[in-house]
């Protein structure tokens, strides 16, 4: 799969890339994939503070504990991150994903033990290749102390959440998730669990309420971007 070489025009704009002027291959740089105009707007990160990443989150989970509950952008239509998010969902460009983790290392809480990504169904992963929440979780953890743990994983596909409203998606994922044989580890740990998005967080809520059986320290959430 050479897909993720492909980029020689903004992912978002389609003006020229950095790649294609210079002829060269640097996957692991966000200017791979943007012009310089969208990188600089990336670069200036917009993201809503984390007050107001946990009001949406504690709309469906108010009850859940939560240590930092934060969200690298707000996810705005027609914006570089959705065209970002869109590539690496859609587009195989798996390497984009662990770059945009890299991107954001600096929002790692300090004393991340292990970061946690929401899985996929086998069957989307199969389909998919990768897990876009691994890839991130992969960026975040290079070059870092932490380790990424596959602690829970999707019992049953879940349809998509697009067109329901947040009582349904509540119903939708409950008891979709449960506990891998490797969530032992986080016992006592301090755990971050990663996403791409977060639109009402009723998906991180039952991936939260699963690994709390796994009874960790403390529980932190991170999304590339949340819907405003
Ligand atoms: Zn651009």
């Amino acid at each position: 799969m050479l897909s993720f070489l492909l980029p020689e025009r903004c992912i978002h704009c389609e003006r020229p890339t950095e790649f294609s002027r210079s002829g060269i291959v640097d996957t692991h740089k966000l200017t791979h994939y943007l012009c310089e105009i969208c990188f600089r707007i990336i670069q200036r990160r917009d993201g809503p503070d984390e007050s107001t990443v946990r009001d949406q989150f504690q709309i469906t989970a108010s009850a859940l504990p939560i240590e930092h509950c934060m969200a690298a952008y707000s996810f705005m239509m027609e914006s570089p991150i959705q065209s970002i998010i869109h590539a690496f969902k859609y587009s195989g460009m798996t390497r984009l994903a662990e770059c945009c983790g890299r991107s954001i290392v600096t929002m790692l809480p300090g004393k991340t033990d292990f970061i946690i990504p929401v899985p996929l169904h086998r069957t989307r992963f199969a389909e998919r290749g990768y897990n876009q929440a691994e890839s991130l979780a992969d960026g975040l953890a290079k070059d870092t102390k932490t380790a990424v743990l596959c602690a829970v994983k999707r019992t049953r596909p879940t349809p998509s959440q697009t067109n329901l409203s947040i009582p349904e998606r509540i119903e939708n994922v409950r008891g979709a998730f449960a506990l891998t044989r490797l969530a032992y580890a986080a016992k006592g740990k301090q755990v971050l669990i990663v996403d791409d998005v977060m639109t009402t967080g009723s998906t991180l809520a039952s991936v939260v309420e699963t690994i709390m059986e796994a009874k960790p320290a403390t529980i932190s959430i991170l999304t590339l971007a949340m819907a405003v």
